[in-house]
C-alpha cells in the first residue's frame, strides 16, 4: 500500500489502512496530518480548529478506532455534536473508517424513539455520538452511564453555542469521569468555546488548520436555471454530453426518486433508485451493481444517500434544491473527492434563485451559471465519440473477419455510401435530433442577474420619525451591514422602501423576522411593483 504511505507515517496500523484504502483517502487532510500523530502518540488534550469540509471526522476518528479496545463493557467514547444530521454523518463516517475492529457506534439524537436507543445502548456500544439534548436525557434515565469514558470529543462546538446548548454540554462534561482525554473541535474560537476548553480540558494543544476545504474546491460547480416541467429534458442532455457519466442524482422525495428513476428507464438509461422505503436487501444489491458500474445513475434522497462510500463520481445533480447550505456542502462533497475533480450541477427554477444565493453564501461556494447543452451539441459530442470509438477498433481490433463482407458491398457502392448506410443502420435513434424536446427558456422577469437588488418593504414611517437617513441608520445598527449597499430609499408616513444587493437583503430578513411590529416583521421583500422587474 505505497499510495497511503502519508497516512502509515501517521502511525495508522494495516488495519485502519485496509478501510482507508476502501474508502477511497489518498491523502490525509492537514488537519488531519497533525491530529492524528498527536492523538496517538501523546495523551495530550487538543482544540482543533479548521473550517467545515477539512475531514475532522477522521482526524479524531481514525485514532479512537486505533485506541479502543475491543468487547469493553462500558461506553468507551461520546462524542458531542449539534444537531442529528451531524450525529449520523459522523457515525457512519467513523463506521466506514473501522474496517474489521470490531467497535459499535450508535448515534442517539432527539426525534428517534428511545425505546430504540434504549436497546442499542444495553446491547454495548463502545462510542455514542449524540445530540446535548438526549444525551441529558439518557444520563438522567441512567441509560447512559458516561463514568468510564476514555475520551470525550465535542465537535463543531461554536455551532453548540450558537444553538444554545452551550450549558448542556457543560452539564454532560460535569457528569463524566475527570480522567477522560477531552477533544474539542471548531470552526471557530468565540470566548464562550475557549472559556470552556480553560474550564474543562487539561493543558491543552491548539492545533490550527486554515486549509482550503477538501472537497468542495476540486468540485467543479455549475448551475442552470430551468423551469420545472423541463428538468428531465435537461437531465437527460447533461447525461448525453459527457463522455463518461457515473453520478448521483439528487431528489427531495421518495416519490420524485422513483418518478425519476422510472423515467430515465423508459428512456433507456440504466438507473437505479435509492430511498427510505428500499430494503436493506435491495439497497445492497443496488449500491453493488452501482459500484460495479452496472448501473451509471443512481438517483436518490438525502437520506438514502448517506453513509454510501462510492468514489470516482463524475456527476452530483441536485435535480432539486437542497433544504440547507450544509447539505448542499455534504451532496457535492461527494464528487471531487480525494483529489479527483468531479462536477457538481445544481437544477433551479425561477422561484429558487434566492435559495441557492444563500446556499452559495453560506456553503462559501463558487456556483457558476451555465447554459443547457444545445441538441446540436449534444449530437455533436456524440459523433465524436463514436469516430473515437471506431478509430479505436480500427486501430486496435482484428477485423478480418468481416474484410470479405466489407469488399462485397464496396464492388457495387461507394466506400461513402457504405460508411453511411451503416451508420444511419446502426446509429439513427441515437444521433437523431428528434429524440430531443425543446426546452423553454426561462422567463427573463423571474431571474434576476447575481449583482441584482431586491427592495425590502420597511414596516416604519415618517410617522415613526424615520428620514431616509435615519431608516439606514436604523437597519445598520441592528445589522451588520455596509450603509452604502442601502439604496433608492423612499419614506412614507407609515412604511418604507429601500433596494439592497441580495446578499444584505438575506441578511436583513433574517435579522428582522425575529423583530416584529405586532405581528408582522419590521422588514419583509416588498411586492413587485408592475413595473419591476
Ligand atoms: P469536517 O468534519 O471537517 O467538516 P468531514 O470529516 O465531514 O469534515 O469530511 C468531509 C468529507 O471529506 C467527508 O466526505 C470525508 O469522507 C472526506 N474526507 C475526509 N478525509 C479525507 C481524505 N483524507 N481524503 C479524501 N476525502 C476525505
Ligand atoms: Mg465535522
Amino acid at each position: 500500500m505505497v499510495k497511503l504511505a502519508k497516512f502509515r507515517a501517521l502511525g495508522l496500523s494495516d488495519i485502519t489502512l485496509k478501510a482507508l484504502e476502501k474508502k477511497g483517502f489518498e491523502e490525509p487532510s492537514k488537519i488531519q496530518e497533525r491530529i492524528i500523530p498527536l492523538f496517538l502518540s501523546t495523551d495530550k488534550d487538543i482544540v482543533g480548529q479548521a473550517q467545515t469540509g477539512t475531514g475532522k471526522t477522521a482526524a479524531f476518528g481514525l485514532p479512537l478506532i486505533e485506541l479502543l479496545k475491543e468487547n469493553s463493557k462500558y461506553v468507551q467514547v461520546l462524542i458531542l455534536t449539534p444537531t442529528r444530521e451531524l450525529a449520523i454523518q459522523v457515525a457512519e463516517e467513523i463506521n466506514s473508517l473501522k474496517g474489521s475492529k470490531r467497535l459499535q457506534i450508535v448515534p442517539i439524537y432527539g426525534g428517534q424513539s428511545i425505546e430504540q436507543q434504549l436497546r442499542r445502548l444495553k446491547s454495548g456500544v463502545d462510542i455514542v455520538v449524540g445530540t446535548p439534548g438526549r444525551v441529558i436525557d439518557h444520563i438522567k434515565r441512567k441509560t447512559l452511564v458516561l463514568k468510564d469514558i476514555s475520551n470525550m470529543i465535542l465537535d463543531e462546538a461554536d455551532e453548540m453555542l450558537n444553538m444554545g446548548f452551550i450549558d448542556d454540554v457543560e452539564e454532560i462534561l460535569k457528569s463524566t469521569n475527570s480522567n477522560k482525554r477531552v477533544l474539542l473541535f471548531s470552526a471557530t474560537m468565540p470566548d464562550r468555546i475557549l472559556r470552556l476548553a480553560e474550564k474543562y480540558m487539561k493543558k491543552y494543544e491548539l492545533v490550527k488548520a486554515t486549509e482550503e476545504k477538501l472537497t468542495i474546491n476540486l468540485t467543479d460547480q455549475i448551475y442552470f436555471e430551468v423551469n420545472m416541467v423541463d428538468k428531465l429534458e435537461a437531465l437527460c442532455r447533461i447525461i448525453d454530453i459527457e463522455n463518461v457519466f457515473y453520478g448521483l442524482i439528487f431528489c427531495r422525495t421518495k416519490v420524485d426518486v422513483d418518478t425519476l428513476a422510472n423515467k430515465l428507464m423508459e428512456r433507456g438509461y440504466s438507473a437505479e433508485a435509492l430511498h427510505g422505503d428500499i430494503s436493506q436487501y435491495q439497497r445492497e444489491r443496488i449500491l453493488d451493481k452501482f459500484k460495479r458500474r452496472k448501473a451509471n445513475i443512481l438517483v436518490a434522497t438525502d437520506v438514502a444517500a448517506r453513509g454510501i462510500d462510492i468514489v470516482e463520481l463524475t456527476h452530483v445533480i441536485n435535480y432539486s434544491l437542497p433544504q440547507d447550505p450544509e447539505s448542499y456542502v455534504h451532496r457535492i462533497g461527494r464528487t471531487g473527492r480525494a483529489g479527483k475533480e468531479g462536477t457538481a450541477i445544481t437544477f433551479i427554477t425561477p422561484s429558487e434563485y434566492r435559495k441557492l444565493t444563500y446556499i452559495q453564501k453560506l456553503a462559501k461556494s463558487k456556483i457558476r451559471k451555465e447554459k443547457i447543452p444545445e441538441i446540436m451539441d449534444i449530437i455533436n459530442s456524440k459523433k465524436l465519440r463514436l469516430k473515437k470509438d471506431i478509430l479505436k477498433v480500427i486501430k486496435e481490433g482484428d477485423c478480418s473477419n468481416y474484410s470479405e463482407l466489407a469488399s462485397e458491398m464496396l464492388v457495387e457502392n461507394k466506400p461513402e455510401e457504405v460508411c453511411s448506410a451503416l451508420l444511419k443502420h446502426f446509429f439513427q435513434e441515437e444521433l437523431e435530433i428528434k429524440n430531443y424536446n425543446k426546452i423553454r427558456e426561462t422567463s427573463k422577469n423571474s431571474f434576476i442577474d447575481i449583482k441584482g437588488k431586491t427592495r425590502l418593504f420597511v414596516a416604519l414611517g415618517k410617522m415613526d420619525g424615520m428620514s431616509p437617513r435615519r431608516l439606514v441608520d436604523f437597519i445598520k445598527n441592528k445589522v451588520h451591514v455596509d450603509d452604502r449597499k442601502i439604496n433608492d430609499v423612499q419614506i412614507f408616513d407609515k412604511f418604507s422602501f429601500i433596494n439592497v444587493p441580495f446578499e444584505e437583503a438575506e441578511i436583513i430578513l433574517r435579522f428582522f423576522k425575529k423583530d416584529t411590529k405586532g405581528n408582522r416583521p419590521v422588514v419583509v421583500i416588498a411586492k413587485k411593483r408592475k413595473d419591476s422587474r
